[in-house]
C-alpha cells in the first residue's frame, strides 16, 4: 500500500503478458463477423529511431483499436515496415554496409519501442517490404499490370539529380533542386517504366464520393487529378507541315488567339527553331527554363519570359498566321505542352502579350469592371456576347462554345476533350535498395516477363552501392546475365528497381495473409477484411500514397484478385506536433525524443499527453508542463486506486438509494462514461475524452474522504476509480489494466465498454457561478438539466448573493445553463 505511481514497475508486466499470450492477435475467421474492424495506421519508414510523430499516430490508432474491441468489434491492427528507400541506401554508400543491415537495425528499434509503448499490435502479421517473401508479390503485381498494358516503358524527359545519380519524381524537386541533397536538377531523356494510372483518372475522381475522407484530402486528390473539360483544337505549322493540337477549356475565345506558346520540354522545339536564326537563343532559354520548378513556372505573378521560335501556326477558325514562342509558363505536363494564347481573356497570356508587345484582342463583351484590368477591362474572364468572332458575333459565349466545337469537328480541326493534370506514374529507379523489376531482355524475344515460378528476382549482393548514371544493379554482371525464359538464349535482366511507393500501395492486403507462399493473399481473407475500416496517418501522405494505393486497388480489382474498389473506407489525417511553434527538425534542435519521455514518465503518460494536446487532426505544440500535468493526473488516479483497494469491495453501488455526495459521484462517473462514449462515437475527440476522465478523478478526490465512512460510500469511490481506469485504458493501457485488475479483478480489455445509466445522467449536478453586476458572488450546485427558473430560485436563495441584492432593484436576470447566473441590479 501507499506506493507511488511507478510506470517502470507496471508497464513491463503488462507488455510481457500481452506478448506471452498473443493478446492482440486475431485470426482471419474473425473477419467473418459482421462486426469486423480493420484499423490500420500507415506503416512506418524504419530509419534510426521512431520520432514523436510515430508516437502520436500509433497512440491515436491504438485508442481507436481498443475502443472498438471493447464495443464488441473484431479488430485487426497489424504492423509492418516500408523498408526500401534512399536513406538506408545513402547510408550504405557512405559506410559500405549493406542497406539491409541498417534497415534491420532500425526495424528492431521500432519493434522494441512499439512494445514499450504498449501498442496493441497483431505481431503475427508483421513483415518488411524489403523481405523477398514480400517483394516476390510486389513483382507479381508488377507483372499483372504488365500483362494488362498498365506497366509500360517509354522514353521520357526525367528530372535527374547528377549528385545522387537518380531520377527524381516531380515532388522530389523543390525549386529546381533535389529534395535530398539540394543539387540543381537536370533534365535527361531515359527509357523508364511507367504505370498507366491515367487510365483510372475518372474512377479515381468519381469514387471519392463513395468514401468517408476529410474534405480537404478529397480536394487535394481532385486537384491532383485535375480533370477539366474543353476541346482539343489543331493548329498547323504550314512551313513544316506539322499539326499541333492544343487543349483549351475556352474554345469560345479561339478568335482571340494572337500567338502560340510551347513548353520548353516540347520535343519539337529544336526542330522548329532550326534554320530560323533563333536557334542559339532558344537553346539557351530552354536550358535555363528546365531548371525551374513547375510551381515557380506556373506562378501567375511571375514575370513572363520567352523567346520567339521564328515560325507561325494557322488558327483554324480564321486562317490567321500567329507567331510561335517558347515560354516557361507553359508546362509539358499540362495538355499537349502547347497552348493557343488569348491575351484578351487569360491573365498569363495577357501578361506575356504586354511584355512582348503582341496584339490583345477582345472577343467577348462584358461589363465586369474589376480592378487590376486595363482601361478596356482586359483580360476579361467573364461571360457575354461574342464579338470579332465572324459568324458567332452577337451570340452568348456559352452557346457559341458548343457551336464552335461542333464546327471544328466537322472540319476535322477539333473535338471535345477532357484533360487531366494527372500523369502516368514513373516507377523506375536507378537505385539498389528497391524491388527489382522482373523483366528480362532477349535479343530474339524482346521484353520477357520473369515467370511466376522464378520469382522473386532477388537483389544481388554488390560491393558498391553508389549509382554511376545507371542502376548499381548493372554492376552485378553475373546477376544481369541470365537466360531468356522463353527461348533459353542468353539474355539480360532489367536493372532498374521500383519506386518505394509501389511497395506501400498494397501492403494492407498482404497483412491479411502474410505467410502465404502460393499467392499474394487468400481471396476469402481479402473479401472479408477489406476495405480498411479506419485508416490513420499523416496528412503529408494525402496525395501520392493514397492515390497510388487507390489505383492499385482498382487495378487489382480489374485483375480479379480484389473485390473492393476503394482500399480505405474512412481516413483520419493527423496533424503535426510542433515545438516552440515550429516544425521539429534536427537542425533546429527542437526535436522531442519519444524514448526519452517514455523512460522518464512512462509510456502511459506520453501516450495520454499526446492524445490530450488537442484535436489530433490539428497541429499541436509540445509542452513539457503538459506532460507533467498528465503525469500528475495519472499519479492521482493511481493513488486513488491505492486508497480504495481495501475499501468498499463487493458492495453494489448502482443501488438507487444512494444520496448526497455518493449519488453525485456516482452520477459523475456515469456522466463521464456517457461523455467519453459519445466523443469516441464522434471520432477522434480524444482531448475532451481525457478531460472528462480528469473531471471524474477530481470529483472522486473532492468527495472521497466524506464517503469512506460507510460501505456504500466507499464502494462509490471504488466504482469511480475503476470507471476512470476503464475509460483511460485506450490511452494508458498499462495503468488502466493494472487498476482494473486490482479493483475489479480480471482484464479490462475483456470487459465490454461501460454503459451509462440514463437514470443517473439526468440527475448529474453542475456548479454554476452566480454574479451580481458581473462580479462573482457565489457558486451553486444544481442539476445539469435544471430549468432556468430553478437556477434563478437557487441564486436568489444564496445568502452570499442576497447581501448584494438588499435594497436594490433587479433589472435583468441572465442565465447561461450549466455555467452562470448574472443578476443586474440598480
Ligand atoms: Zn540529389
Ligand atoms: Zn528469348
Amino acid at each position: 500500500m501507499d506506493e507511488r505511481y511507478d510506470p517502470s514497475k507496471i508497464e513491463p508486466k503488462w507488455q510481457k503478458l500481452w506478448a506471452d499470450e498473443h493478446t492482440w492477435e486475431v485470426p482471419n475467421e474473425a473477419a467473418l463477423d459482421a462486426n469486423k474492424s480493420y484499423v490500420l495506421v500507415m506503416l512506418p519508414y524504419p530509419s534510426g529511431e521512431p520520432h514523436i510523430g510515430h508516437l502520436k499516430v500509433y497512440s491515436v490508432g491504438d485508442a481507436i483499436a481498443h475502443y472498438r474491441r471493447r464495443i464488441g468489434q473484431k479488430v485487426l491492427n497489424p504492423m509492418g515496415y516500408d523498408a526500401f528507400g534512399l536513406p538506408a541506401e545513402n547510408h550504405a554508400i557512405k559506410t559500405g554496409q549493406h542497406p539491409r543491415v541498417s534497415t534491420d537495425e532500425a526495424i528492431a528499434s521500432f519493434q522494441r519501442q512499439f512494445r514499450e509503448w504498449g501498442i496493441s499490435i497483431d505481431w503475427s502479421r508483421e513483415f518488411g517490404t524489403h523481405e523477398p517473401r514480400y517483394y516476390r508479390w510486389t513483382q507479381w503485381i508488377f507483372l499483372q499490370l504488365y500483362e494488362r498494358g498498365l506497366a509500360y516503358r517509354k522514353d521520357a524527359a526525367v528530372k535527374w539529380c547528377p549528385n545522387d545519380q537518380t531520377v527524381l519524381a516531380n515532388e522530389q524537386v523543390i525549386d529546381g533542386r533535389c529534395e535530398r541533397c539540394g543539387h540543381e536538377v537536370e533534365v535527361k531523356q531515359l527509357e523508364q517504366w511507367f504505370f498507366r494510372i491515367t487510365d483510372y483518372a475518372d474512377r479515381l475522381l468519381d469514387d471519392l464520393d463513395t468514401i468517408e475522407w476529410p474534405e480537404h484530402v478529397k480536394t487535394m486528390q481532385r486537384n491532383w487529378i485535375g480533370r477539366s473539360e474543353g476541346a482539343e483544337v489543331t493548329f498547323t505549322c504550314e512551313e513544316l507541315g506539322i499539326d499541333y493540337p492544343v487543349f483549351t477549356t475556352r474554345p469560345d475565345t479561339l478568335f482571340g488567339a494572337t500567338f502560340f506558346v510551347m513548353a520548353p520540354e516540347h520535343p519539337d522545339i529544336e526542330r522548329l527553331a532550326a534554320g530560323t536564326g533563333h536557334e542559339a537563343e532558344v537553346r539557351a532559354y530552354v536550358n535555363r527554363a528546365l531548371n525551374e520548378s513547375a510551381e515557380e513556372r506556373g506562378d501567375i505573378d511571375k514575370e513572363k519570359t520567352g523567346v520567339p521560335l521564328g515560325r507561325t501556326v494557322t488558327n483554324p477558325v480564321n486562317g490567321e498566321q500567329i507567331p510561335m514562342f517558347v515560354a516557361d509558363y507553359v508546362l509539358m505536363e499540362y495538355g499537349t505542352g502547347a497552348i493557343m494564347a488569348v491575351p484578351g481573356h487569360d491573365e498569363r497570356d495577357y501578361a506575356f502579350a504586354k511584355a512582348f508587345d503582341l496584339p490583345i484582342r477582345r472577343v467577348i463583351e462584358g461589363s465586369d469592371e474589376e480592378s487590376g484590368r486595363d482601361e478596356e477591362g482586359l483580360p476579361y474572364p467573364g461571360d457575354g456576347p461574342m464579338t470579332g468572332s465572324g459568324r458567332f458575333d452577337g451570340k452568348g459565349n456559352r452557346e457559341a462554345y458548343a457551336e464552335i466545337v461542333a464546327w471544328l469537328a466537322e472540319e476535322g480541326r477539333g473535338e471535345t476533350a477532357v484533360n487531366y493534370r494527372l500523369r502516368d506514374w514513373l516507377v523506375s529507379r536507378q537505385r539498389y535498395w528497391g524491388a527489382p523489376i522482373p523483366i528480362v531482355y532477349c535479343e530474339q524475344c524482346g521484353m520477357v516477363p520473369v515467370p511466376d515460378e522464378q520469382l522473386p528476382v532477388e537483389l544481388p549482393e554488390i560491393d558498391d552501392y553508389a549509382p554511376q548514371g545507371k542502376s548499381p544493379l548493372a554492376a552485378a554482371e553475373d546477376w544481369v546475365a541470365t537466360e531468356c525464359p522463353k527461348c533459353g538464349e542468353p539474355a539480360r535482366r532489367e536493372t532498374d528497381t521500383m519506386d518505394t511507393f509501389v511497395d506501400s500501395s498494397w501492403y494492407f492486403v498482404r497483412y491479411l495473409d502474410p505467410s502465404n507462399t502460393e499467392a499474394a493473399w487468400d481471396a476469402t481473407a481479402a473479401t472479408h477484411w477489406l476495405p480498411v475500416d479506419q485508416y490513420i496517418g499523416g496528412v503529408e501522405h494525402a496525395i501520392l500514397h493514397l492515390m497510388y494505393a487507390r489505383f492499385f486497388t482498382k487495378a487489382l480489382a480489374d485483375v480479379g484478385v480484389l473485390d473492393v474498389q476503394e482500399p480505405f473506407a474512412n481516413l483520419f489525417a493527423q496533424g503535426m506536433i510542433t515545438r516552440d511553434g515550429a516544425k521539429m527538425s534536427k537542425s533546429r534542435g527542437n526535436t522531442v525524443s519519444p524514448a526519452e519521455y517514455v523512460e522518464r514518465y512512462g509510456a502511459d503518460t506520453a501516450r495520454t499527453y499526446i492524445c490530450f494536446m488537442g484535436p489530433p487532426e490539428r497541429d499541436a505544440d509540445w509542452a513539457d508542463e503538459g506532460v507533467e500535468g498528465v503525469n500528475r493526473f495519472l499519479s492521482r488516479l493511481w493513488r486513488l486506486c491505492e486508497e480504495v483497494e481495501g475499501r468498499g469491495a463487493g458492495v453494489d453501488v448502482t443501488a438507487p438509494e444512494l444520496d448526497g455526495d455518493a449519488r453525485a459521484l456516482l452520477a459523475k462517473a456515469h456522466w463521464a462514461i456517457d461523455k467519453v462514449t459519445r466523443d469516441f462515437q464522434r471520432g477522434f475527440q480524444f482531448n475532451t475524452v481525457i478531460a472528462a476522465v480528469m473531471e471524474l478523478v477530481n470529483d472522486a478526490y473532492r468527495f472521497k474522504d466524506g464517503l469512506y465512512g460507510d460501505p456504500e460510500g466507499a464502494a462509490t469511490v471504488r466504482f469511480a476509480a475503476a470507471t476512470a481506469a476503464s475509460l483511460i485504458f485506450p490511452f494508458a493501457p498499462h495503468l488502466g489494466a493494472e487498476i482494473w485488475e486490482r479493483l475489479q479483478g480480471g482484464r479490462v480489455w475483456e470487459q465490454p465498454w461501460p454503459e451509462a445509466d440514463p437514470a443517473l445522467l439526468s440527475s448529474e449536478t453542475v456548479t454554476l457561478v452566480v454574479q451580481v453586476n458581473g462580479k462573482l458572488r457565489d457558486r451553486i450546485e444544481a442539476a445539469a438539466d435544471a430549468p432556468k427558473d430553478e437556477l434563478l430560485r437557487l441564486a436568489h436563495a444564496s445568502e452570499k448573493v442576497s447581501r448584494f441584492l438588499d435594497g436594490k432593484e433587479v433589472v435583468k436576470e441572465i442565465v447561461v445553463p450549466g455555467k452562470l447566473v448574472n443578476l443586474v441590479v440598480r
